[in-house]
């Protein structure tokens, strides 16, 4: 295994407050240096955490694509030049390169702890099925939703989100906390052990696929005109199938989940994605066989 250096960024979103604190007390009780293998702890978004907005300019941990156009017309943009520079520093050909990036988040959603992946990478999937054995973690995987895209974790070889929730924005909460260092000292042993090939793979790995969003109900004008049905709030990963309710609008009347499909909501409610129009994002169920080429893709980098 060539793994010789660790990202782990928290404050992505700068109002994501309770990974920050996780990793500056775990940084103080732990050695950055773990069994030959270098941690860099750093602070995705510095500006808009000291102010305790989501962004400043744009959605960093959606920033990631415009990096090959270092064009002067995103020069002004504060979070396309922090994506620029964090590849610059800690991406594979980086002054510090990293092999892994490792991106803490929390949510509003009652999403418990989760692993996000964006894509199918064998590395990824090699990690996640390592944590998801141990912990029981539901994995969203996000793939080809060309309205979401750029995310930090994609310009790294390997790389995955911890979300956590639910937690309010800008708010500590310390059972998200040790949450966060529980998985962060969790994820220093496998990578240990895989460096060690004493890895053994579950057979397999269980994955939520991204399916697409659904958008509150809406008035003429464009106003969000019905709230997450009592029902439907907090129950992120249990399933819907036709007829269940979803939104109650302004006039009582109750908006149902009307397609043949069955599927697995995340993210309800999420406050976030308000902007993004985003009530709740779907997915569906799939079972996905562990290969040995999953732990052999770590030789290489
Ligand atoms: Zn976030």
């Amino acid at each position: 295994m060539t793994v010789q250096r660790i990202l782990i960024v928290s404050g992505t979103h700068g109002n994501e407050i309770n990974p920050v604190w996780a990793v500056k007390k775990f940084n103080r009780e732990e050695n950055s240096l773990n069994h030959g293998i270098e941690y860099e702890y750093i602070i995705g978004n510095p500006v808009a955490y000291e102010k305790g907005y989501r962004y400043i300019d744009l959605d960093l941990n959606r920033s990631f694509k415009e990096i090959k156009n270092h064009d002067q017309d995103n020069n002004s943009v504060y979070e396309i030049n922090r994506a620029n520079f964090l590849v610059d520093q800690f991406g594979i050909h980086g002054s510090k390169p990293c092999q892994i990036a490792i991106d803490l988040h929390t949510t509003t959603a009652n999403m418990g702890t989760s692993i996000v992946l964006y894509g199918r990478r064998y590395k990824d999937f090699c990690l996640a099925a390592l944590l998801q054995n141990k912990f029981g973690l539901p994995i969203y995987l996000h793939e080809k939703d060309k309205a979401q895209t750029g995310f930090l974790v994609e310009s790294w070889p390997c790389g995955l989100v911890i979300e956590i929730g639910a937690v309010a924005q800008n708010f500590y909460d310390l059972k998200i906390i040790d949450r966060f260092s529980l998985i962060i000292s969790s994820l220093r042993e496998e990578i240990d052990k895989l460096k060690n090939n004493l890895i053994e793979l579950p057979k397999e790995l269980v994955v939520h696929v991204h399916q697409g969003s659904i958008d509150y109900p809406r008035d003429e004008k464009g106003d969000i005109d019905g709230l997450i049905h009592p029902e439907r709030i907090n129950q992120d990963w249990k399933m819907i199938k036709k007829g269940d309710p979803l939104f109650l609008d302004s006039q009582g009347i109750i908006h149902k989940y009307e397609r043949d499909q069955m599927i697995w909501p995340v993210f309800i409610g999420e406050v976030a994605y308000k902007e993004k129009k985003i009530a709740m994002s779907y997915t569906k169920k799939e079972v996905i066989c562990s290969k040995k080429q999953w732990i052999q893709e770590f030789e290489s980098f």
